[in-house]
């Protein structure tokens, strides 16, 4: 029997994308066989208020720059062009749908995973997709919840741990960086540096993200 196609479904709101989520996608990749990774950033994402995050544009752009020279990578507007928050349930339903022969693999953070799975149905999640959640330096899944570590363990089949050590790399952390005049070099692309610098993204004066400063 033909080996399905495995594509991989990278999830994130990329404000702005790093060297961080680049190495993820790469090593999933490589442990997961997959034969591309899709990025998808996110138009409205479902658990963050509207100005707390840059125009999407901008986040559209840096994540086609940043994975510009990597042949397996592309970026797919599936989270951008549809109306309403991007539920991954949604996402997910409609990639299975351009997709219907292929296994699917949604990557993103642990926490983002943890409370994508606390949302209705995280059965019929797991039957669209497999899920591989990549963690930070020091993450342990024995300090999360009984209920969480037991259900980790049931769908260990479908659901996956990937400890990524460049994930110390944060896009809150290049932010602050940024707003505070600070070097923000082999954090992010040479390429989305510049996109950065050029555009005024992350200055606390600038009007695309007003009140950002966490
Ligand atoms: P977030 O809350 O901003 O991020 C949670 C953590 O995961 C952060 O530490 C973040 O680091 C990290 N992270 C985010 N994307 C990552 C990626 N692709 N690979 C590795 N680490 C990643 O989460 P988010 O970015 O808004 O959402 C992540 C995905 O989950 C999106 O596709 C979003 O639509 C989906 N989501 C869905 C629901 C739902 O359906 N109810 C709820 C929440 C999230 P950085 O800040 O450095 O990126």
């Amino acid at each position: 029997m033909a080996r399905k196609r495995r594509i991989g479904i990278m999830g994130g709101t990329f404000d702005p994308i790093h060297y961080g989520h680049l190495v993820t996608a790469e090593r999933a990749r490589g442990d997961y066989e997959l034969d591309q990774v899709l990025f998808l950033p996110s138009g409205t994402p479902p658990h963050k208020p509207l100005d707390q995050v840059t125009d999407v544009k901008h986040r559209y752009m840096m994540t086609v720059l940043a994975t510009l020279t990597n042949p397996y990578f592309e970026v797919s507007r599936v989270d951008i062009d549809r109306e309403g928050k991007s539920y991954t349930i949604d996402t997910l339903r409609i990639l299975k749908s351009i997709y219907p022969e292929s296994e699917l693999f949604f990557i993103t953070g642990a926490d983002a995973i943890l409370e994508i799975m606390s949302w209705k149905n995280p059965e019929r999640l797991l039957e669209l997709s497999e899920f591989i959640a990549a963690t930070r330096p020091g993450f342990c899944l024995e300090n999360s919840s009984q209920q969480v570590v037991e259900w980790f363990k049931r769908n260990n089949k479908r659901l996956h741990l990937l400890q990524v050590p460049a994930m110390a790399i944060s896009s809150t952390d290049i932010r602050s960086r940024v707003a505070q005049g600070q070097s923000i070099r082999y954090l992010v692309p040479e390429v989305v540096e510049h996109y950065i610098k050029k555009n005024r993204l992350y200055h606390s004066q600038h009007p695309d993200r007003e009140g950002c400063d966490e």
